[in-house]
This record gives structure tokens, sequence and C-alpha cells, in this order.
């Protein structure tokens, strides 16, 4: 069975904008898909689709066999914590270290006092620790978030997202803010989780370039609608 799968998913705004038209898609286990298309395309809405960070309109999402289209309280948070998310703004607690930042990936289904009471158990700061030396900044333990790079920051949350361990990592343009070399590095972090750990990768890329050299499998989006898929060649211009 597919990791992702979308059937006839439609979305459409409450101001009647067509975020998504009909689409139907699966991706399986253990892909690396890079989703490419124009600012307005449908990437984000697309993605915001597969975890329901809001609803669809039509059509139905099933996340590893089970579908996330009505889900609700457990069941939800179930599907949900089988999918990590990376963000263009890397969203980190900027006044914490480092090792917390990351530490909250792995107990970020915990009950909140547990975070604030700093009830971290030593397997859980092992994992961390662990988990920073996959990405190279064993050496950034206890250094505040804000006083990292953005590549670094970045990183930050991908070995938070790898500390989550979920089947499938969503990331939103993660290499948005970042320059050309910072943002292949972070590509390979990324690849690294998909290839180390058999983690489903599906990644919105602005850059195209970036998406020829990491995109196993390229998926073009344009007004909504898939116009490509498959491997991105240097003679395809689909999108
Ligand atoms: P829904 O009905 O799916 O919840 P809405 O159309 O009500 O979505 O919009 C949700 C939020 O997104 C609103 O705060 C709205 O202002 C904002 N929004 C509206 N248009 C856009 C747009 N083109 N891109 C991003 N956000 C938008
Ligand atoms: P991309 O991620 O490719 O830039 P989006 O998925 O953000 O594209 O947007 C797809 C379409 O849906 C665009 O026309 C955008 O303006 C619209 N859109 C996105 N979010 C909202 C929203 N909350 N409310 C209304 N329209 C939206």
């Amino acid at each position: 069975q597919p990791m992702i799968q979308l059937k006839n998913v439609t979305k459409i705004y409450g101001n009647g904008t067509v975020g998504l038209k009909n689409i139907n898609l699966n991706i399986n286990k253990g892909e690396f898909v890079v989703v490419v298309g124009l600012s307005g395309a449908g990437k984000s809405t697309l993605l915001r689709s597969i975890n329901r960070l809001q609803d669809i309109t039509e059509g139905d999402t099933i996340i590893d066999g089970k579908s996330i289209t009505n889900a609700k309280g457990k069941n939800l948070r179930m599907i949900r914590r089988d999918i990590g998310m990376i963000f263009q703004s890397f969203n980190l607690v900027k006044r914490s270290s480092v090792l917390r930042n990351v530490l909250t990936g792995r107990v970020s289904y915990y009950p909140t006092w547990k975070t604030t009471f700093n009830l971290f158990t030593k397997e859980d700061k092992q994992k961390a620790y662990e988990a920073l030396q996959r990405v190279g900044l064993a050496d950034k333990v206890y250094t505040r978030a804000d006083q990292l790079s953005g590549g670094q920051q970045q990183r930050v949350a991908i070995a938070r997202v790898l500390t989550q361990n979920p089947k499938i990592i969503l990331a939103d343009e993660p290499t948005a803010s970042l320059d050309p070399q910072t943002s292949r590095r972070v590509m390979r972090d990324l690849k690294m989780l998909n290839e180390e750990y058999g983690m489903t990768v599906l990644a919105n890329l602005h850059s195209v370039d970036l998406a020829k050299e990491f995109g196993d499998r390229v998926i073009g989006v344009r007004a909504g609608e898939i116009v490509y898929d498959g491997k991105m060649s240097e003679t395809s211009d689909a999108v």
C-alpha cells in the first residue's frame, strides 16, 4: 500500500480560489519526492492536504492505509505522529538551546508538563545528541538556536524531526531562505533521513536546480494540477 495516497483531492478556499483540482497521487514508502511549481501553483496546499493542516473540500487523503480526511481526536493524533514537518522558517524556539529544541521533537506528543519541568530522560537526551551528531552539529548542543546560521538552524530542525522518528517528512520550501551551497547541505541531510532511516520525504522546492539534483521523483504543479511526474531531466520544461 502507498505511504501517501491522494484520491480525487480538491481544495477550494473560502474565497473561491482553487488550491488543488482533483489530484490523484500515490507515493510509496522510501520515495524522495520533490514538488516544484511557480508561486501560487498549489505546492503548500498539497502539503497541507497531506497532514491536514487544512481540510480538503473533496476527496480522500490516506496515510499508510489510514484516512486522515475525517479523522478525529486520538486517531488524528496517531496519524500525525507519523508525519514530521520541516518549515522554511525553521520553527525553532530561538532562545532555547539546540539540545532543547531537538528534545521537543522527541517529546512533542508528551504532556507539556514534561517539557516545562525539564523531565527529559537520559534516553531522550541520548537520542537528541545522536540526531545532532547525524547532522554534524554535535559541537553546538548547548548553543542558543538563534546564534546559529540559517543552514545550521534548519539542520537542527532536521535533527528534531529525526528524533520524532516519523514515517513521512513533509518539507515546505526548506531551503527558501538559504544560499545555494547551504541549501545543498540541508538537502543532503534530508536525503540522509530518507536513505538511512527509510523515511518517505516530500519536499516543496522553488529551485529547479535542486529538484534536478535531489528529486528521485519530481512532481510539477501548475494551477492546482499535476502537470509533470517523473525524473527531472535537463530537457523537461513542463513546469
Ligand atoms: P478556508 O475557508 O479554507 O479556511 P479562507 O479562504 O477562509 O480559508 O482563508 C483562510 C485564511 O487565509 C484567511 O485568514 C485568509 O485571509 C488567508 N488567505 C486568503 N487568501 C490567501 C492567499 N491567497 N494566500 C494565503 N493566505 C490567504
Ligand atoms: P504555492 O505553495 O505553490 O505557492 P499555494 O498552495 O500557497 O501555492 O496556493 C495555491 C493557490 O491557493 C494560490 O492561488 C493561493 O493564492 C491560494 N491560497 C493559498 N492559501 C489560501 C488561503 N488560505 N485562502 C485563499 N486562497 C489561498
